[in-house]
Protein backbone atom coordinates (compact mmCIF):
# COMPACT_ATOMS: atom_id res chain seq x y z
CA UNK A 1 0.00 0.00 0.00
CA UNK A 2 3.21 2.22 -0.37
CA UNK A 3 1.47 3.95 -3.33
CA UNK A 4 -1.93 4.95 -1.89
CA UNK A 5 -2.82 8.30 -2.10
CA UNK A 6 -4.40 9.95 1.12
CA UNK A 7 -8.28 9.83 1.12
CA UNK A 8 -8.24 13.82 1.89
CA UNK A 9 -5.88 14.24 -0.92
CA UNK A 10 -8.24 11.82 -3.56
CA UNK A 11 -11.27 13.45 -2.54
CA UNK A 12 -10.16 17.27 -2.93
CA UNK A 13 -11.06 18.44 0.65
CA UNK A 14 -9.17 19.89 3.60
CA UNK A 15 -9.11 17.24 6.83
CA UNK A 16 -11.87 19.72 8.55
CA UNK A 17 -14.00 19.09 5.96
CA UNK A 18 -17.47 18.35 6.97
CA UNK A 19 -19.58 15.73 6.31
CA UNK A 20 -21.19 17.30 3.54
CA UNK A 21 -18.10 18.95 1.89
CA UNK A 22 -17.20 15.23 1.73
CA UNK A 23 -20.28 13.97 0.06
CA UNK A 24 -20.11 16.96 -2.48
CA UNK A 25 -16.87 16.49 -3.40
CA UNK A 26 -17.25 12.68 -3.86
CA UNK A 27 -20.35 13.33 -6.14
CA UNK A 28 -18.53 15.76 -7.90
CA UNK A 29 -15.57 12.90 -8.78
CA UNK A 30 -18.10 10.29 -9.81
CA UNK A 31 -19.82 12.98 -11.68
CA UNK A 32 -16.88 13.67 -13.48
CA UNK A 33 -15.31 10.24 -13.60
CA UNK A 34 -18.45 7.53 -13.65
CA UNK A 35 -16.80 4.93 -16.08
CA UNK A 36 -20.85 5.08 -17.50
CA UNK A 37 -19.40 8.74 -18.66
CA UNK A 38 -16.23 7.10 -20.64
CA UNK A 39 -17.21 4.62 -22.57
CA UNK A 40 -16.92 6.38 -25.73
CA UNK A 41 -13.71 7.36 -24.43
CA UNK A 42 -9.97 6.16 -25.53
CA UNK A 43 -8.54 3.16 -23.96
CA UNK A 44 -6.32 5.11 -21.80
CA UNK A 45 -9.57 7.85 -20.54
CA UNK A 46 -11.72 4.66 -19.78
CA UNK A 47 -8.99 3.19 -17.74
CA UNK A 48 -8.29 6.72 -15.70
CA UNK A 49 -11.69 7.21 -15.03
CA UNK A 50 -12.13 3.47 -14.04
CA UNK A 51 -9.36 3.90 -11.32
CA UNK A 52 -10.26 7.35 -10.77
CA UNK A 53 -13.98 6.02 -9.60
CA UNK A 54 -12.49 3.28 -7.51
CA UNK A 55 -10.29 5.51 -5.85
CA UNK A 56 -12.74 7.94 -4.91
CA UNK A 57 -15.14 5.76 -3.89
CA UNK A 58 -12.91 4.04 -1.63
CA UNK A 59 -11.80 7.28 0.31
CA UNK A 60 -15.56 7.92 0.90
CA UNK A 61 -16.52 5.25 1.87
CA UNK A 62 -14.13 5.50 4.95
CA UNK A 63 -14.39 9.19 5.33
CA UNK A 64 -18.44 9.29 5.11
CA UNK A 65 -18.33 6.58 8.15
CA UNK A 66 -17.75 8.37 11.02
CA UNK A 67 -15.89 5.63 12.79
CA UNK A 68 -13.62 4.91 10.21
CA UNK A 69 -13.25 8.39 9.92
CA UNK A 70 -11.85 8.94 13.22
CA UNK A 71 -9.38 5.80 12.80
CA UNK A 72 -8.07 7.00 9.76
CA UNK A 73 -7.25 10.21 11.18
CA UNK A 74 -5.42 8.82 13.91
CA UNK A 75 -3.25 5.98 11.73
CA UNK A 76 -3.62 6.49 7.96
CA UNK A 77 -3.92 3.61 6.23
CA UNK A 78 -2.06 1.17 8.57
CA UNK A 79 -5.44 1.34 10.18
CA UNK A 80 -7.38 -0.57 7.88
CA UNK A 81 -4.31 -3.12 7.05
CA UNK A 82 -4.50 -3.07 3.18
CA UNK A 83 -7.83 -2.51 1.35
CA UNK A 84 -10.06 -3.50 4.52
CA UNK A 85 -11.22 0.01 5.28
CA UNK A 86 -12.86 -0.02 1.65
CA UNK A 87 -16.64 -1.51 2.36
CA UNK A 88 -18.83 -0.01 0.32
CA UNK A 89 -21.61 -1.27 1.73
CA UNK A 90 -21.87 2.27 3.73
CA UNK A 91 -22.12 4.17 0.38
CA UNK A 92 -25.80 4.51 -0.64
CA UNK A 93 -25.30 4.82 -4.14
CA UNK A 94 -28.99 5.41 -4.96
CA UNK A 95 -29.12 8.35 -3.06
CA UNK A 96 -25.77 9.92 -4.52
CA UNK A 97 -26.60 8.78 -8.37
CA UNK A 98 -30.32 9.19 -7.75
CA UNK A 99 -29.73 12.90 -6.68
CA UNK A 100 -27.21 14.28 -9.24
CA UNK A 101 -27.66 12.24 -11.98
CA UNK A 102 -32.21 12.40 -12.15
CA UNK A 103 -32.18 16.09 -11.16
CA UNK A 104 -29.88 18.43 -12.61
CA UNK A 105 -28.28 15.63 -14.95
CA UNK A 106 -31.55 14.85 -16.89
CA UNK A 107 -29.88 13.71 -20.01
CA UNK A 108 -27.92 10.99 -18.28
CA UNK A 109 -30.49 8.10 -18.28
CA UNK A 110 -30.54 8.63 -21.87
CA UNK A 111 -26.59 9.05 -22.31
CA UNK A 112 -26.23 5.39 -20.30
CA UNK A 113 -29.15 4.05 -22.77
CA UNK A 114 -27.25 4.76 -25.57
CA UNK A 115 -24.12 3.95 -24.45
CA UNK A 116 -25.05 0.38 -23.08
CA UNK A 117 -27.57 -0.08 -26.34
CA UNK A 118 -30.66 1.20 -25.09
CA UNK A 119 -32.09 -0.98 -28.33
CA UNK A 120 -32.04 -3.95 -25.61
CA UNK A 121 -34.90 -2.62 -23.70
CA UNK A 122 -37.81 -4.84 -23.83
CA UNK A 123 -41.03 -3.48 -25.58
CA UNK A 124 -43.34 -5.75 -23.38
CA UNK A 125 -43.19 -2.93 -20.62
CA UNK A 126 -42.71 -5.59 -17.67
CA UNK A 127 -39.46 -7.48 -18.82
CA UNK A 128 -36.21 -6.18 -17.45
CA UNK A 129 -33.87 -4.36 -19.41
CA UNK A 130 -30.91 -6.84 -21.19
CA UNK A 131 -28.05 -4.60 -21.88
CA UNK A 132 -25.45 -5.15 -25.10
CA UNK A 133 -22.20 -3.88 -24.32
CA UNK A 134 -20.14 -1.98 -27.02
CA UNK A 135 -18.63 -2.97 -30.20
CA UNK A 136 -14.85 -2.25 -30.03
CA UNK A 137 -12.75 -1.43 -33.14
CA UNK A 138 -9.53 -2.28 -33.88
CA UNK A 139 -6.90 -2.92 -37.14
CA UNK A 140 -4.63 -5.50 -38.47
CA UNK A 141 -1.60 -5.02 -40.17
CA UNK A 142 -1.05 -7.63 -43.18
CA UNK A 143 1.57 -8.26 -46.14
CA UNK A 144 0.34 -9.14 -49.39
CA UNK A 145 1.91 -12.39 -48.80
CA UNK A 146 -0.52 -12.80 -45.97
CA UNK A 147 -3.60 -11.69 -48.07
CA UNK A 148 -2.71 -13.91 -50.79
CA UNK A 149 -3.42 -16.65 -48.62
CA UNK A 150 -5.39 -15.52 -45.66
CA UNK A 151 -4.15 -15.64 -42.28
CA UNK A 152 -5.09 -16.22 -38.57
CA UNK A 153 -3.94 -12.91 -36.46
CA UNK A 154 -4.04 -12.20 -32.96
CA UNK A 155 -5.59 -8.88 -31.72
CA UNK A 156 -4.97 -7.18 -28.07
CA UNK A 157 -8.14 -5.84 -26.91
CA UNK A 158 -9.11 -4.37 -23.29
CA UNK A 159 -12.92 -4.84 -23.21
CA UNK A 160 -15.40 -5.04 -20.26
CA UNK A 161 -15.86 -8.69 -19.56
CA UNK A 162 -18.23 -9.80 -16.92
CA UNK A 163 -17.08 -9.16 -13.04
CA UNK A 164 -15.72 -12.46 -11.42
CA UNK A 165 -16.73 -11.40 -7.92
CA UNK A 166 -20.26 -10.79 -8.36
CA UNK A 167 -20.66 -12.57 -11.87
CA UNK A 168 -21.86 -9.86 -13.20
CA UNK A 169 -24.67 -9.12 -11.17
CA UNK A 170 -23.48 -6.31 -9.93
CA UNK A 171 -23.65 -7.46 -6.16
CA UNK A 172 -22.64 -10.46 -4.08
CA UNK A 173 -26.62 -11.56 -2.54
CA UNK A 174 -29.23 -11.73 -5.11
CA UNK A 175 -31.06 -9.81 -2.27
CA UNK A 176 -29.17 -6.61 -2.77
CA UNK A 177 -30.72 -5.90 -6.56
CA UNK A 178 -33.89 -5.17 -6.73
CA UNK A 179 -36.30 -4.30 -9.67
CA UNK A 180 -36.73 -0.54 -9.56
CA UNK A 181 -40.19 -0.34 -8.18
CA UNK A 182 -40.60 3.03 -9.81
CA UNK A 183 -40.22 1.78 -13.34
CA UNK A 184 -40.93 -2.03 -12.40
CA UNK A 185 -37.51 -2.72 -14.00
CA UNK A 186 -38.49 -1.43 -17.17
CA UNK A 187 -36.16 2.36 -16.73
CA UNK A 188 -39.16 3.61 -18.26
CA UNK A 189 -41.23 6.25 -17.14
CA UNK A 190 -44.83 8.02 -18.31
CA UNK A 191 -44.81 11.44 -17.52
CA UNK A 192 -47.39 13.95 -18.07
CA UNK A 193 -46.46 16.64 -20.11
CA UNK A 194 -48.34 20.19 -21.33
CA UNK A 195 -48.80 20.24 -25.06
CA UNK A 196 -50.73 22.31 -27.76
CA UNK A 197 -52.98 19.13 -27.80
CA UNK A 198 -53.45 19.59 -23.91
CA UNK A 199 -51.55 16.68 -21.50
CA UNK A 200 -50.23 13.91 -23.29
CA UNK A 201 -48.66 11.22 -21.77
CA UNK A 202 -44.97 11.16 -22.42
CA UNK A 203 -42.11 8.00 -21.72
CA UNK A 204 -39.19 9.21 -20.54
CA UNK A 205 -36.15 7.78 -18.44
CA UNK A 206 -36.90 6.48 -15.32
CA UNK A 207 -35.71 9.20 -12.70
CA UNK A 208 -35.86 6.59 -9.82
CA UNK A 209 -32.89 4.10 -11.40
CA UNK A 210 -31.61 6.68 -14.52
CA UNK A 211 -33.29 3.78 -16.46
CA UNK A 212 -30.95 1.43 -15.17
CA UNK A 213 -34.05 -0.62 -13.97
CA UNK A 214 -32.38 -1.46 -10.57
CA UNK A 215 -31.94 -0.66 -7.50
CA UNK A 216 -28.30 -1.94 -5.88
CA UNK A 217 -28.35 -1.58 -2.07
CA UNK A 218 -24.55 -2.85 -1.67
CA UNK A 219 -22.74 -2.61 -4.61
CA UNK A 220 -20.08 -5.25 -5.53
CA UNK A 221 -16.70 -3.29 -4.62
CA UNK A 222 -14.70 -4.68 -7.35
CA UNK A 223 -17.02 -3.32 -10.25
CA UNK A 224 -18.94 -0.90 -8.57
CA UNK A 225 -22.01 -2.21 -9.18
CA UNK A 226 -21.95 -2.54 -12.77
CA UNK A 227 -21.07 -5.62 -13.02
CA UNK A 228 -18.51 -5.54 -15.44
CA UNK A 229 -14.80 -5.29 -15.27
CA UNK A 230 -11.88 -4.10 -17.72
CA UNK A 231 -9.42 -6.99 -18.79
CA UNK A 232 -7.09 -7.35 -21.46
CA UNK A 233 -6.87 -9.88 -23.85
CA UNK A 234 -6.37 -11.27 -26.91
CA UNK A 235 -8.51 -12.70 -29.71
CA UNK A 236 -8.01 -14.52 -32.55
CA UNK A 237 -9.60 -13.25 -35.89
CA UNK A 238 -10.01 -15.13 -39.22
CA UNK A 239 -8.31 -13.51 -42.18
CA UNK A 240 -10.12 -14.91 -45.35
CA UNK A 241 -7.81 -14.75 -48.21
CA UNK A 242 -8.24 -11.92 -50.73
CA UNK A 243 -9.00 -8.98 -47.93
CA UNK A 244 -8.30 -5.28 -49.27
CA UNK A 245 -7.54 -2.48 -46.99
CA UNK A 246 -10.38 -0.84 -45.51
CA UNK A 247 -12.29 -3.46 -44.85
CA UNK A 248 -13.78 -4.19 -41.70
CA UNK A 249 -14.36 -7.85 -40.02
CA UNK A 250 -16.75 -8.59 -37.52
CA UNK A 251 -15.51 -10.85 -34.62
CA UNK A 252 -19.06 -11.51 -32.97
CA UNK A 253 -19.41 -11.89 -29.61
CA UNK A 254 -15.69 -10.65 -28.94
CA UNK A 255 -16.80 -7.18 -27.93
CA UNK A 256 -17.50 -5.44 -24.68
CA UNK A 257 -20.27 -7.46 -22.48
CA UNK A 258 -23.02 -5.42 -21.39
CA UNK A 259 -23.69 -4.37 -17.65
CA UNK A 260 -25.51 -6.59 -15.50
CA UNK A 261 -25.25 -10.06 -17.64
CA UNK A 262 -25.74 -7.99 -20.50
CA UNK A 263 -25.11 -8.86 -24.32
CA UNK A 264 -21.39 -9.19 -25.52
CA UNK A 265 -21.11 -6.87 -28.40
CA UNK A 266 -19.00 -7.25 -31.49
CA UNK A 267 -15.20 -6.64 -32.40
CA UNK A 268 -15.25 -4.68 -35.88
CA UNK A 269 -11.55 -5.23 -36.97
CA UNK A 270 -10.05 -3.07 -39.85
CA UNK A 271 -7.85 -4.32 -42.84
CA UNK A 272 -4.72 -1.97 -42.99
CA UNK A 273 -2.29 -3.27 -45.76
CA UNK A 274 1.49 -3.35 -45.96
CA UNK A 275 2.66 -1.78 -48.61
CA UNK A 276 5.28 -4.35 -50.45
CA UNK A 277 8.19 -4.03 -51.51
CA UNK A 278 7.67 -4.79 -55.65
CA UNK A 279 3.99 -4.98 -56.02
CA UNK A 280 1.38 -2.60 -56.45
CA UNK A 281 -2.44 -4.05 -56.21
CA UNK A 282 -5.62 -3.36 -57.52
CA UNK A 283 -8.18 -5.39 -56.81
CA UNK A 284 -7.20 -8.84 -57.42
CA UNK A 285 -4.66 -8.03 -59.70
CA UNK A 286 -1.35 -7.79 -59.43
CA UNK A 287 1.59 -4.65 -60.71
CA UNK A 288 5.64 -5.40 -61.36
CA UNK A 289 7.77 -3.74 -63.22
CA UNK A 290 10.73 -5.59 -64.09
CA UNK A 291 13.83 -3.67 -65.91
CA UNK A 292 15.90 -5.27 -68.80
CA UNK A 293 19.02 -4.41 -69.94
CA UNK A 294 19.10 -3.21 -73.98
CA UNK A 295 20.88 -6.23 -75.02
CA UNK A 296 18.76 -8.54 -73.36
CA UNK A 297 15.84 -6.35 -74.94
CA UNK A 298 16.94 -6.98 -78.36
CA UNK A 299 19.08 -10.07 -78.09
CA UNK A 300 15.94 -11.87 -76.37
CA UNK A 301 15.81 -14.11 -73.25
CA UNK A 302 14.30 -15.67 -70.04
CA UNK A 303 13.59 -13.34 -66.55
CA UNK A 304 12.09 -14.66 -63.27
CA UNK A 305 9.61 -12.97 -61.75
CA UNK A 306 8.67 -12.87 -58.08
CA UNK A 307 5.63 -14.19 -57.33
CA UNK A 308 3.89 -13.69 -53.35
CA UNK A 309 4.96 -17.76 -52.92
CA UNK A 310 6.40 -19.03 -55.97
CA UNK A 311 8.81 -17.10 -58.77
CA UNK A 312 7.79 -17.20 -62.71
CA UNK A 313 10.02 -17.96 -65.40
CA UNK A 314 9.05 -15.54 -67.96
CA UNK A 315 10.26 -15.67 -72.22
CA UNK A 316 11.58 -12.09 -73.43
CA UNK A 317 11.03 -11.96 -77.36
CA UNK A 318 13.79 -10.45 -79.06
CA UNK A 319 13.16 -6.98 -80.20
CA UNK A 320 10.92 -6.37 -76.98
CA UNK A 321 10.42 -2.70 -76.73
CA UNK A 322 10.32 -0.73 -73.44
CA UNK A 323 6.72 -0.36 -71.73
CA UNK A 324 5.91 -3.93 -73.12
CA UNK A 325 3.47 -5.76 -70.76
CA UNK A 326 3.25 -9.62 -70.21
CA UNK A 327 -0.18 -10.36 -68.44
CA UNK A 328 0.39 -13.71 -66.25
CA UNK A 329 -3.02 -14.86 -66.03
CA UNK A 330 -4.44 -16.25 -62.85
CA UNK A 331 -1.20 -15.32 -60.51
CA UNK A 332 -2.84 -12.47 -59.01
CA UNK A 333 -4.29 -12.40 -55.99
CA UNK A 334 -7.76 -14.71 -54.95
CA UNK A 335 -11.29 -12.98 -55.10
CA UNK A 336 -13.20 -12.45 -52.17
CA UNK A 337 -17.11 -13.42 -52.60
CA UNK A 338 -19.12 -10.43 -52.74
CA UNK A 339 -16.42 -8.18 -52.83
CA UNK A 340 -13.72 -8.73 -55.77
CA UNK A 341 -15.62 -11.76 -57.01
CA UNK A 342 -14.97 -15.58 -57.52
CA UNK A 343 -11.31 -16.76 -59.20
CA UNK A 344 -8.16 -15.40 -59.27
CA UNK A 345 -6.66 -11.93 -60.50
CA UNK A 346 -3.82 -11.66 -63.14
CA UNK A 347 -0.19 -10.81 -62.40
CA UNK A 348 1.16 -8.38 -65.44
CA UNK A 349 4.33 -7.16 -65.58
CA UNK A 350 5.79 -4.10 -67.38
CA UNK A 351 9.31 -4.32 -69.13
CA UNK A 352 11.06 -1.51 -69.34
CA UNK A 353 14.60 -0.96 -70.82
CA UNK A 354 17.63 0.30 -69.01
CA UNK A 355 19.73 2.76 -71.14
CA UNK A 356 23.57 2.55 -70.03
CA UNK A 357 24.97 5.77 -68.95
CA UNK A 358 27.91 5.06 -69.23
CA UNK A 359 30.42 3.55 -72.08
CA UNK A 360 33.93 2.36 -72.52
CA UNK A 361 35.59 3.03 -75.42
CA UNK A 362 35.34 -0.29 -77.15
CA UNK A 363 31.70 -0.34 -76.25
CA UNK A 364 31.18 3.28 -77.64
CA UNK A 365 33.62 2.11 -80.67
CA UNK A 366 31.01 -1.11 -81.45
CA UNK A 367 27.55 1.16 -81.29
CA UNK A 368 28.87 3.96 -83.02
CA UNK A 369 29.54 1.67 -86.36
CA UNK A 370 25.94 0.19 -85.40
CA UNK A 371 24.46 4.14 -85.28
CA UNK A 372 23.81 4.58 -89.09
CA UNK A 373 22.74 0.84 -89.75
CA UNK A 374 18.92 0.35 -91.13
CA UNK A 375 17.98 -1.80 -88.04
CA UNK A 376 18.85 1.08 -85.59
CA UNK A 377 16.58 3.44 -87.01
CA UNK A 378 13.43 3.63 -84.92
CA UNK A 379 10.48 2.27 -87.59
CA UNK A 380 7.94 1.75 -84.76
CA UNK A 381 5.13 -0.14 -85.74
CA UNK A 382 1.10 0.84 -84.93
CA UNK A 383 1.64 -2.19 -82.13
CA UNK A 384 4.80 0.01 -79.93
CA UNK A 385 2.73 3.18 -80.56
CA UNK A 386 -0.50 1.85 -78.37
CA UNK A 387 1.86 0.38 -76.03
CA UNK A 388 2.65 4.41 -74.68
CA UNK A 389 -1.34 5.14 -74.72
CA UNK A 390 -2.34 1.27 -73.11
CA UNK A 391 0.40 2.16 -70.44
CA UNK A 392 -1.62 1.95 -66.89
CA UNK A 393 -1.58 4.20 -63.90
CA UNK A 394 -0.81 1.28 -61.79
CA UNK A 395 3.10 1.37 -62.94
ZN1 LIG B 1 -18.68 -7.11 -9.35
ZN1 LIG C 1 -36.70 2.87 -12.48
Amino acid sequence: MANKRDYYEVLGVSRNASADEIKAAYKKITLEWHPYKHVNDTEEKKKEAEEKFKEASEAYSVLSDPDKKAKYDKFGHSAFDGTAGADFSNINFEDLFGGAFGGGFGGFGDFINSMFGGGGRSSSGSREKVYRGRDIRTRVRLTLEEIAKGVEKEVSIERYEPCPDCAGKGAKEASDIQKCPHCNGTGVETIKRQSFFGTIPVQTTCSHCNGTGRVIKNPCRNCGGTGIVRKRVSVKVNIPAGVENGMQLTVQGAGHTGQWGGQKADLLVLVEEIPHKYFLRDGKDLFYTHTLSVTDAMLGCEVTIPGLDTSFKVNVEPGTQSGTIARLKGHGLPGLRNYTGSGNGDLYVKFLVWIPRKLSKSEKQALEEMRGSDSFTPNPNRDDRELFEKMKTNF
